[in-house]
């Protein structure tokens, strides 16, 4: 399932990409684009604001109720029944491109030392070129993911 969402809720974009959804995410944008975003691409549209949901008939769509975003993130999940389609940290979060898996010897000439020891998986966005890894940082965002689909 892909999703446009709207101006206000950029965490729960953000959270909707490390879990692996095709997401786009503007900070600024008019109404009209975002709708024809979401009509063109086959995208559902995620808002808080009523108006936007009034004009968007022909194509699906769902209003987010909380303004805390695990609460957002749950109700996503929950509502369009997508629990079984989470695939974290599958996909770039700066440009929404399906990571690919890059080997240790891959990664060797493209992270720092430090980071290339105490790692254990990487993956490359072939979009950006930015490298992603499971280091350090990762326990605690094992953590909060836990939290966040339990
Ligand atoms: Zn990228």
């Amino acid at each position: 399932m892909r999703f446009a969402v709207d101006c206000m809720l950029g965490k729960l974009a953000k959270w909707l990409k490390i879990l692996g959804f095709d997401t786009v995410f503007f900070s600024r944008i008019e109404d009209e684009e975002l709708i024809s975003i979401s009509r063109e691409e086959g995208r559902v549209l995620l808002t808080r604001d009523t108006g936007i949901m009034s004009r968007a008939k022909d194509f699906r769509s769902l209003f987010i109720d909380s303004e805390d975003w695990h609460e957002q993130v749950r109700q996503v999940l929950d509502e369009l029944g997508i629990r079984d389609e989470v695939k974290p940290y599958s996909r770039c979060i700066d440009c929404n491109t399906a990571l690919k898996e890059l080997s240790r010897p891959g990664a060797k000439n493209l992270v720092t030392p430090f980071v290339y020891e105490h790692a254990d998986a990487f993956s490359l966005c072939p979009d950006c070129g930015r490298v992603f890894w499971r280091g350090t940082h990762f326990k605690d965002m094992e953590i909060k993911l836990n939290r966040l689909l339990k």
